[in-house]
């Protein structure tokens, strides 16, 4: 093998404990051995298309496109998937190779409770056990979530270490995941972590892009001017850029959550205010303290609420492939709010973040250009959230 196996120019890389190490060949041999199978794929199309939904619709957004006077505007709906978001996309994929490869129970972490919900989904179709990590903060501010992966016959385990969040979550799978690589996968949720994950779940998500292609072309019988998509770990936008990378004219931009504002310790821009690191198996950038610790991180979406970014983004940063811009709490809210009351859409909170960024950019073009919005999922499970952010006290 290459020495760039695994590698997005200097970033990614493998940084794990020799315990993970059998693990994670296991996983690349067997994802090496499925991926082109033709009965493989034929299996995971049908789970895509009678299951979770797709292809999802491109959808054009008329009265957005009028009202901000520029580009046209497309909203790719993830949102309409099964479980609510680009989640299962990935979920299905790990799943189908976990059981290809004779494992029986299911692990994850999860955030804003929606990977947790789409892999304890997975596990209940596929007859697998499943535990699923989460932050104990997370627990109390997506406690539905918590209901639902219950109800879907999952274990959920409230992390207490560290800031109780995301991050911690991942530590506590992957420990989880060393204890028990035998009957065990661990289905991580982001284009992040050891190879091959970035590698396998930017495949599985890159079915986004594909059908943004098509779709466009049937369209517009044009390519979009830009892809727009929000970025915690980056799996909605990996899958949202993949096939566009090398068409060079199609603007790719990232949206990381700024919280409270970048020049604030209260931020979970990565791009905008991280340095180089190694965390969570991988070389990529991280938001850290000064003496290079992770540091503690804040957005109001729990699923930008990560410290790093995934590799591949960081080396499309690097050749500047792809825009990376800051959106604050604020600029997501009255995006969330705009698009609700302009297409009565109800887009994540996550999502907000990307429709935020294109209402600042749709000005820069005229209507023969056109933008394609990724949301990547609903916004149901965020109404109380912002509700309360606008001074409402509503009762879920
Ligand atoms: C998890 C999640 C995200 C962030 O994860 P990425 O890996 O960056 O896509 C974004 N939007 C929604 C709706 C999510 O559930």
């Amino acid at each position: 093998m290459s020495e760039k196996k695994g590698r997005f120019g200097e970033h990614g890389g493998q940084y794990i404990p020799e315990t993970l190490m059998n693990a994670v060949i296991e996983l690349e041999e067997a994802y090496n051995r499925f991926k082109d199978d033709p009965e493989f794929n034929s299996e995971l199309t049908k789970l895509f298309n009678d299951y979770a939904g797709r292809p999802s619709r491109l959808y054009y957004a008329e009265k957005m496109t009028k009202d901000l006077g520029g580009a046209k505007i497309y909203l790719k709906r993830e949102d309409l998937n099964h479980t609510g978001s680009h989640k299962i996309n990935n979920v299905l994929g790990q799943a189908l190779l976990a059981k290809k490869m004779g494992k029986k129970r299911l692990i994850a972490e999860t955030g804003a409770g929606q990977h947790g919900v789409a892999t304890a989904t997975a596990a209940a179709l596929m007859g697998m056990e499943c535990v699923v990590f989460m932050g104990e903060e997370d627990t109390k501010r997506q406690a539905l979530n918590v209901y639902r992966m219950r109800l879907l016959g999952s274990q959920v385990i409230p992390v207490k270490t560290g800031t109780a969040t995301l991050k911690d979550a991942v530590s506590e799978a992957m420990r989880e995941w060393t204890r028990r690589i035998d009957d065990t996968h661990y289905c991580l949720g982001s284009v992040m972590g050891p190879h091959p994950f970035p590698t396998i779940v930017r495949d599985f998500q890159s079915v986004i892009s594909k059908e943004i292609k098509a779709q466009m072309l049937e369209a517009e019988g044009r390519l979009p001017d830009a892809v727009i998509a929000c970025v915690g770990g980056g799996s909605n936008a990996m899958g949202s850029f993949y096939n566009f990378i090398e068409d060079s004219k199609v603007r790719l931009i990232g949206c990381e959550a700024a919280g409270r504002g970048i020049d604030t310790f209260e931020t979970a821009a990565t791009i905008a205010t991280g340095r180089s690191g190694i965390f969570h198996g991988m070389k990529s950038y991280f938001c850290q303290d000064k003496y290079g610790q992770i540091a503690p991180v804040y957005s109001i979406s729990a699923g930008l609420d990560y410290p790093g970014i995934g590799p591949e983004h960081a080396w499309l940063h690097d050749t500047k492939r792809a825009e990376y811009i800051p959106v604050t709490d604020e600029e997501a809210v009255c995006a969330f709010e705009y698009l609700s009351k302009t297409e009565g859409i109800i887009p994540a909170i996550e999502s907000a973040h990307a429709v935020s960024a294109a209402m600042k950019i749709a000005k820069e073009y005229t209507p023969e250009n056109s933008i394609v919005i990724t949301i990547s999922g609903r916004g149901d499970k965020d109404c109380a959230a912002i509700a309360r952010y606008r001074g409402e006290d509503i009762h879920e």
